[in-house]
């Protein structure tokens, strides 16, 4: 099989199999083919790997800052050499095109290794002025970290969940999505490979009840999930029974504001990245693009021409710009939505379908889709798609926009488009979300924080806000 590994988990510093557990496959959305075959974790494998991070994790707590700065930056570098293979692996496991995966998955892994390590030393508490004592504080690492990842970057979820919690002194069990299982198995061997303790990264595999059984074991201190917003209180109320802390990386219905100064060109770019890039798979993307009634035909003649260019294709093609969805169960729920915008009256501007050519049979593909004058009630306008499925919407003046935009249960991402740098700001401090964008779209950088508010999600990924996530603060007051 093409992409088999050595076995299903990596434990302990090796490859570990245990075939009791139930067996899973790795498809390849492009042509249907399995490429892979693995295990779900045993409650055996489950125990293994956490004892083994807890042992890991007593030993890294000890070692010095700059000690594991080392180790990461080594695996950071490790990835960038592989970043070829790795690359195509993640193009295997997501269907994502190699022209995105070579520039954007393991990169921005290996980015997160190395951002995570050159500010690991700069965990420090302060101390407290207190009369005659003596009060300082210092932050200390929680323990052993559960990470659950969702499918649509399994190489950079993997690392944008580790690098932190290492760079803490913490150790992590990560559990891929079993759409997508093969890229962290990676990411783990080359954490060992760079001098990491054996068991201080260990992967497992398994469906959501393995995520549940990490989550509610004795050893687990910490959840950082990434997934939908169905699968989010149901891990954090499991969580919440041991007191266990959470980061919460969940689901969005972005909104996209483009005003009429805005530049239409940069506007219109910002819009197709937010909902074409790998293949509209990304939870921060601006899926409902409110288009300002003076510019709304033109703003849509013009996204049809660009978007009618975009090149479906082989994933593996470095020409392709958009490939297959995830799975076939992912594209079976795109096409649901497709049937539900028609069914209530979405104005159909461009795709809308299947591809029709033979070349595309046996994958899992849908057209690069645009619907016009949708309401704020249609089903398009309400559910996240996870597809590449963007909905526009005309508008008259500001505040009607800023309200439409903000009534939703999800507070994830939002875009601005304008000139007038005034209303730019004034409209990103009103806009209910994580991150808002002006006069750009979707960038994420790992220096920069990301996460949602209302039921997009807890806590932050990325910049130096994360490493609260992942430590704790200890008092100690000393009288004198
Ligand atoms: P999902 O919620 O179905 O699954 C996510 C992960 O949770 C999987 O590994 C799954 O096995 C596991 N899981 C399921 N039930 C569980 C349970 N009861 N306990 C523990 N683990 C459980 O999501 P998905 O379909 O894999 O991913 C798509 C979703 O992820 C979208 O909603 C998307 O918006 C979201 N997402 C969010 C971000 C972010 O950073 N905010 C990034 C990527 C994806």
């Amino acid at each position: 099989m093409r992409a088999q590994p050595k076995a299903s988990h990596f434990i302990d510093g090796a490859y570990v199999e245990d075939k009791n557990g139930e067996t899973f496959e790795c498809v390849y959305s492009a042509t249907g083919e399995t490429i892979a075959k693995l295990h779900a974790a045993t409650p055996a494998i489950i125990e293994q790997a956490m004892t083994s991070a807890a042992k890991a994790q007593a030993e890294w707590a000890e070692w010095t800052p700059v000690q594991r700065s080392r180790v990461l930056r080594r695996a950071a570098d490790i990835i960038r050499e592989r970043n070829e293979a790795l690359s195509e692996l993640e193009t295997l496991d997501t269907g994502k095109p190699i022209q995105e995966t070579i520039v954007a998955d393991a990169t921005s892994g290996a980015d997160a290794l190395e951002w995570f390590a050159s500010i690991a030393a700069t965990l420090s508490g302060e101390s407290v002025p207190l009369g005659a004592d003596f009060v300082y504080t210092v932050r200390e690492p929680l323990g052993v970290c559960v990470g659950i990842g969702a499918w649509n970057y399994p190489t950079q979820i993997a690392c944008w969940k580790a690098a932190p919690a290492l760079a803490c002194g913490n150790a992590m069990v990560f559990k891929p999505s079993e759409m997508t299982p093969l890229c962290a198995l990676k990411v783990a061997e080359i954490v060992h490979e760079a001098g990491a303790p054996a068991g201080l990264f260990n992967v497992v595999q398994g469906f959501g009840k393995v995520g549940a059984a990490l989550t509610t074991h004795d050893l687990c201190a910490k959840v950082s999930l990434t997934g939908s917003v169905e699968t989010g209180p149901k891990v954090y109320a499991a969580a919440a029974e041991g007191m266990r802390h959470v980061t919460m990386e969940l689901g969005g219905k972005s909104p996209i504001l483009v005003f009429d100064d805005a530049s239409l060109e940069d506007a219109i770019s910002g819009a197709m990245l937010g909902n074409f890039y790998s293949t509209g798979q990304i939870c921060s993307n601006g899926t409902r693009v409110f288009v300002q009634r003076g510019i709304y035909e033109t703003f849509l003649e013009r996204l049809a021409e660009r978007t009618k260019a975009i090149k479906l294709g082989d994933p593996l093609d470095p020409e392709t710009q958009i490939g297959p969805m995830v799975s076939f169960a992912q594209l079976e729920k795109v096409k649901g939505y497709l049937k539900s915008a028609e069914n209530e009256g979405a104005r159909l501007v461009v795709g809308g379908g299947i591809p029709s050519s033979e070349k595309f049979a046996n994958g899992a593909y849908v057209e690069p889709t645009v619907y016009a004058d949708v309401t704020d009630e249609m089903t398009i306008a309400r559910e996240e798609i996870f597809g590449p499925v963007m909905s526009v919407f005309p508008f008259e003046t500001e505040e009607e926009a800023l309200s439409r935009a903000n009534s939703t249960p999800f507070g994830l991402a939002a875009g601005v488009f304008t000139n007038d740098l005034t209303r730019g700001h004034r409209v990103a401090k009103k806009l209910q979300a994580g991150i808002c964008w002006i006069n750009t779209y979707n960038l994420t950088p790992v220096e920069v924080p990301f996460g949602g508010v209302k039921k997009s999600g807890l806590g932050r990924e990325n910049g130096k806000a994360a490493m609260e996530f992942y430590s704790q603060l200890k008092t100690v007051h000393v009288g004198m």
